[in-house]
């Protein structure tokens, strides 16, 4: 299957493009993204089929739907790294929390969030096709605390990629520093910055678009690439948990065969959300996918009224800061999917010129058919946290606590909902622990211990060896100085 662009073609690019090319070099004509060509049908048959599959089995009969140009075995190897989360036979469970209510558990991976998702498998087919060409690759990462650990983890010692990883010096929690600066791979290199995460952002938006650090790069044989969720690399296997989880409730007697569900996503960069809009086109009986948010909550405004609007908007800072986020890349995939390229090119660059954009009457409708929305505040959120460790006894993280409001103010009671959960307590345990004590800035370590004992979990012992394993990564420099430093690594 080829790619397609969501803005036109320009002439400077193929009008198609195959898989591999859509993830080495992610961006298309005008600023646009890659998507498939058409999604492929798998309909009511494929549930079916797949009601006894395990995990990897499901995976690999809907990627060779995709007829992507990826030999079998390195999707096989890819797939395989599922075998390294908590339970290589049901990587993602399904859990029950109350009556109408499943949480499904996307963080059972190596770095204990859901990026790990995607970024697991991507690392093996971004490595082998960038091996199959003979070519090296850097990656750029830009990082709020969980997809540099991911994207760490995925690439280090695989041959022909490089990864530089930037993240803001004090803007993560503990854990996602020690995971990143305790990784000693020579092909890893990471970056504190002085600053908060747009200066990281930003600094890697400028080294993409730079001409000169590429010809830098050029003259060491070096291509550049990112790992971020615009990549459509990532996308394809987000696709495949959403379809997985469907197939649990049914297994697990929560639904019948072919009753609808809401899947409610906690959303940054809407990757996640977007699996599960292609989900539900290609198989998945879904009533709405609602879109939760925190404070930074220009989705819900867009999907309540139909007006995406950044004019006096800026981010704040939350308590689940891998959604805070303003231009969230992948709505872009919708709106194309939805209203098709021209009108998408239009959005996009009113987005681009005036911080704003409106969809006509026609266009919200379509898009309510789909999605509902809402956001969760901080206070709320730990609220949640708390009620529902103490009535139900399930313990949240911050991100997954914000599908708890818009699961009380979207969801009609006789539609059972999916929520899924992003990250595992011990990435936030601060938050956590303020939420069920009352304590106030507690370090990780302590954070980590206290909510152990309250809920009688065990710490996972990836997370409590990061607080004895040795810095290997101490750079710590100005954004100024961030190009230097890449150049001197690579
Ligand atoms: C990345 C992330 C999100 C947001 O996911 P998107 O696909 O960007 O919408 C939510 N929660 C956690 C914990 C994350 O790491």
């Amino acid at each position: 299957m080829n790619f397609i662009q969501t803005r036109g073609i320009d002439s400077a690019r193929p009008a198609t493009v195959t898989f591999s090319e859509a993830i080495l070099a992610p961006i298309a004509s005008f600023g646009g993204l890659y998507v498939p060509e058409t999604l492929p049908e798998l309909g009511h048959d494929f549930l079916e089929k797949h009601l006894n599959s395990s995990y990897k089995e499901l995976a690999k009969d809907m990627l060779n739907r995709f007829e992507i140009d990826i030999d079998s075995e390195v999707i096989d190897e890819a797939l395989n790294l599922y075998d390294k989360f908590d339970d290589g036979e049901n990587p993602v469970p399904v859990v029950k929390v109350k009556e109408n209510l499943y949480i499904s558990e996307l963080y059972h991976g190596p770095t204990r969030a859901f990026k790990d998702m995607a970024l697991q498998p991507f690392g093996v087919v971004l490595s082998s096709i960038a091996q199959k060409r003979e070519e090296n690759y850097l990656i750029l990462a830009a990082t709020s605390g969980d997809t540099g650990p991911a994207a760490l983890e995925t690439f280090k010692n695989r041959a022909n990629v490089q990864v530089a990883c930037l993240y803001p010096d004090g803007g993560t929690s503990d854990v996602q520093r020690l995971q990143m600066v305790t990784e000693d791979a020579k092909n890893l290199k990471v970056i504190g910055i002085h600053g908060v995460f747009d200066d990281a952002q930003n600094a890697l938006k400028r080294l993409l678009a730079s001409d000169d650090f590429k010809a830098a790069l050029k003259e060491k044989h070096v291509s550049l690439s990112a790992a971020n969720s615009v990549n459509f690399g990532r996308i394809i296997f987000q696709i495949i948990y959403h379809i997985h989880s469907y197939l649990e409730l049914v297994r697990q007697g929560g639904i019948i065969m072919g009753e609808k569900v809401y899947l409610n996503v906690p959303s940054g960069n809407f990757g996640n959300a977007l699996g599960g809009y292609y989900a539900s086109q290609m198989c998945v009986p879904v009533e709405k996918i609602i879109i939760s948010s925190n404070e930074n909550n220009v989705l819900t405004k867009l999907i309540k009224t139909g007006k995406y609007d950044l004019r006096d908007c800026t981010v704040v800072g939350t308590t689940s800061p891998a959604m805070d986020i303003l231009k969230s890349s992948n709505v872009e995939r919708i709106l194309f999917d939805m209203f098709g390229y021209k009108r998408t090119r239009e959005l996009m660059e009113d987005l681009e010129n005036q911080n704003f954009y409106e969809l006509n009457a026609e266009e919200l409708t379509q898009l309510q058919t789909c999605f509902d929305a809402d956001f969760c505040n901080g206070d709320e959120g730990k609220k949640y946290i708390k009620d529902t460790f103490e009535k139900d006894n399930y313990l949240m993280d911050p991100h997954t606590a914000t599908c708890m409001k818009s699961y009380e103010t979207c969801s009609n009671s006789t539609i059972k909902t999916i929520a899924y959960s992003t990250a595992e307590w011990t990435k936030f345990s601060p938050v956590i622990a303020n939420a069920l004590t009352g304590e106030e800035d507690a370090e990780d370590v302590v954070a980590l211990e206290s909510i152990s004992k309250i809920a009688s979990l065990t710490i996972p012992a990836m997370v409590k060896g990061l607080f004895s394993k040795a810095i290997a990564q101490s750079t710590i420099i100005n954004k100024e100085d961030i190009e230097k430093e890449i150049l001197v690594f690579i």
